[in-house]
């Protein structure tokens, strides 16, 4: 069976990426999302092992200690990190495995695995950001304004994406993301075995007309 692939899904703080993660789960079956784990403290609604493993940082620090994450960062004062063995089974079942990391992590994947793809999604204006990071009411205004300035400096990083996609309406955005995972799957790099097959296909038949 063919292995999946690892797709990195970043963007600005608001941007979207969790309604996109939802919307491909919902519309195809290709798709397993990781689930990370962070020390940062349950939002309302969030429940463990459905959004995050919440950890505490002592937790956390063991399993960096023990080599079980592929790769973590701190962000806003917490650490993020993406356990290993889910991304690892689902690939091998098979699955696109998404990551909704940030830059850091997400650059630590590019240079692990090249075969990964990266995606940055964008809202179309700064604005847009502020108000929707506002009316999203999850977050404390000094948070929010954190997480703003850190989107300034994420942005600075986004050269090393392969795809930066804008979230403008939702559904065509889901549609772009999955199209260009689709397209992923027939980069060269994922079919050199059937050109080296083939390949030796051609020399046989060539040794079959030098005998007539
Ligand atoms: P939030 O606190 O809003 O859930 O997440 C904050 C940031 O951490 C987001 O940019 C999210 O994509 C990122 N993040 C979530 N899980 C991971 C992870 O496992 N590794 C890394 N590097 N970043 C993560």
């Amino acid at each position: 069976m063919n292995k999946g692939s690892l797709v990195v899904v970043s963007g600005f703080s608001g941007a979207g990426k969790g309604t996109l993660m939802k919307n491909l789960l919902a519309k195809y079956d290709n798709y397993a999302l990781s689930i990370s784990c962070t020390t940062r403290k349950p939002r309302e609604g969030e429940l463990d092992g459905r959004e995050y493993f919440f950890k505490t940082k002592e937790e956390f620090e063991e399993m960096i200690k023990n080599d079980e994450l592929v790769e973590y960062a701190q962000y806003v004062d917490n650490y993020y990190g993406t356990p290993k063995e889910f991304v690892w089974s689902q690939l091998d079942a098979g699955k696109d495995v998404l990551l909704e990391i940030e830059i850091q992590g997400a650059l630590k994947i590019k240079e692990k695995f090249p075969d990964a793809v990266l995606v940055f999604i964008t809202t179309p204006s700064g604005e847009e950001l502020k108000s929707r990071l506002i009316g999203r009411g999850t977050e404390a205004p000094e948070v929010v304004k954190k997480r703003l300035e850190r989107a300034v400096q994420e942005s600075e990083g986004v050269e090393a994406y392969d795809y930066i996609l804008i979230n403008d309406d939702i559904d065509t955005c889901t549609e772009k993301l999955h199209n260009l995972i689709r397209a992923q799957h027939e980069r060269a790099a994922q079919h050199i075995d059937i050109i080296e097959n083939v390949r030796k296909d051609l020399r046989r038949i060539e040794d079959v007309t030098a005998n007539i």
